[in-house]
């Protein structure tokens, strides 16, 4: 058992607070973990029980204490990079008609193929380790550059290798469904097919989602349903890209399927908040990739107000969220979508938590959670998220175990 004292402002997230801005703050706090790496208690150090008196203490110098955060939304591990259409957007080209000319994911499809095992290890891992130092704990990791049965099996072994090898939590989601790969643009039935009937099964007891993009362009509802439903048979929970460049009906169809989450809804419709309200579906906002594609943010306030937990994620990508920085995307929040800072940290906690399934396992300090928190250079969470500032990440500990700085 460790006791962790000196503690100026904790938040504990908890996993079932009636609204979302409830972060359950303590002043003065004090944290108990057992050897295990799971919290044992949370509370304010006057009342640290008896029976933790003898145990070693750590102190966090003053500092803010949050759970570790959850970036549950990354496409985390693909080849090459696209800063040359960056530029040409810049220049005035379209994110759309560059996917049309065999740019966008198509791109990053072939450089992905083309990568060995090890190209597409490296990347990933000195992302994460930029992720680390920003307090990120636990990480969704999709595939979906592969878009083949090799490329995506070689996706998530990487991400099994990384598992295995870093300090983070990895949370692997089969994407094979992000688009139709090219050799598949007269048929694109058979590419369903293919996802469906071959590398789903082919992956089941590698990824956790099963996630799909739909939209004009990408996959419709229908092709999505059995996807999900293939998904489902082989043990994946739906995930969905949802209403990001229009209204397509994607939260209802989220809410319909189950999915553990709903992600981007720039586009959603009242009915589709509604369905998600009931389903009890998260809302992912990622406005990171809202921001670089000048879109209008997610309706988070009407969202909150009709009861969805948003979360916050980075949406980390080649193309349209070249950034990993969640403090960034949490700082996106609020300024563009008028989350308070407590909501937008409870959206990188314990709301990312529950649209990843592991409510109260991550994402929260309380008793029986993983010990995962961060210690932060800043008075108070509101101070934390006023004045965007790097730097900011004085510790991060995973499973009780100090991870960054390094030794
Ligand atoms: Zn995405």
């Amino acid at each position: 058992v460790t006791v962790l004292i000196d503690i100026g402002t904790l938040a504990t997230c908890p996993p079932d607070a009636a609204a979302q801005g409830e972060i359950g703050l303590i002043e003065r706090a004090a944290l108990v973990w057992d050897d295990a790496g799971a919290i044992v208690w949370a509370g304010p150090e006057a009342g640290v029980p008896a029976a933790y008196a003898d145990f070693p203490r750590e102190s966090a110098r003053g500092g803010l204490v949050v759970p570790g955060l959850v970036d549950c939304h990354t496409h985390l591990a693909f080849g090459g990079d696209r800063a040359g259409e960056f530029v040409a957007r810049l220049r005035g080209a379209d994110y759309l008609a560059q996917a049309r000319q065999g740019g966008g994911i198509a791109a990053t499809m072939r450089a992905t193929r083309a990568a060995t095992e090890d190209e597409l290890l490296d990347g990933a891992r000195s992302r994460l380790a930029a992720m680390l130092a920003l307090g990120v704990t636990t990480v969704e990791a999709k595939t979906g550059y592969g878009l083949s049965l090799d490329a995506e099996l070689k996706t998530l072994r990487v991400y099994e290798h990384l598992a295995a090898d870093v300090p983070q939590r990895i949370v692997p989601t089969l994407l094979a469904a992000h688009t139709v790969p090219p050799e598949f643009a007269d048929d694109r039935a058979a590419y369903v097919r293919l996802v469906c009937e071959t590398i789903i099964p082919a992956a089941a007891g590698r990824a956790v989602f099963c996630d799909a993009f739909v939209e004009v362009g990408a996959f419709t509802a229908d092709e999505a349903e059995r996807v999900f439903a293939a998904g489902r048979s082989h043990g994946m929970t739906p995930k969905l890209h949802a209403d990001q460049l229009s209204d397509t009906g994607g939260a209802a169809l989220a809410a319909r399927v189950g999915a553990a989450s709903a992600d981007h809804l720039e586009y959603v419709s009242e009915a589709g908040i509604a369905a998600l309200a009931a389903a009890g579906t998260v809302a992912v906002s990622l406005p990171i990739a809202t921001l670089v594609l000048g879109q209008e943010p997610l309706p988070a306030r009407r969202l909150l107000d009709a009861g969805v937990p948003v979360a916050v994620a980075t949406d980390f990508n080649p193309g349209s969220a070249p950034s990993l920085d969640l403090h960034l995307a949490l700082w996106l929040a609020c300024t563009r979508q008028r989350m308070t800072p407590a909501e937008a940290l409870a959206a990188a906690t314990s709301a990312a938590a529950r649209a990843l399934g592991l409510a109260g396992v991550v994402g929260s300090l309380v008793p029986g959670a993983r010990a995962d928190w961060v210690v932060l250079d800043a008075p108070d969470v509101d101070r934390w998220l006023y004045d965007f500032r790097p730097g900011r990440v004085r510790r991060v500990v995973i499973s009780g175990r100090t991870v960054w700085p390094g030794p």
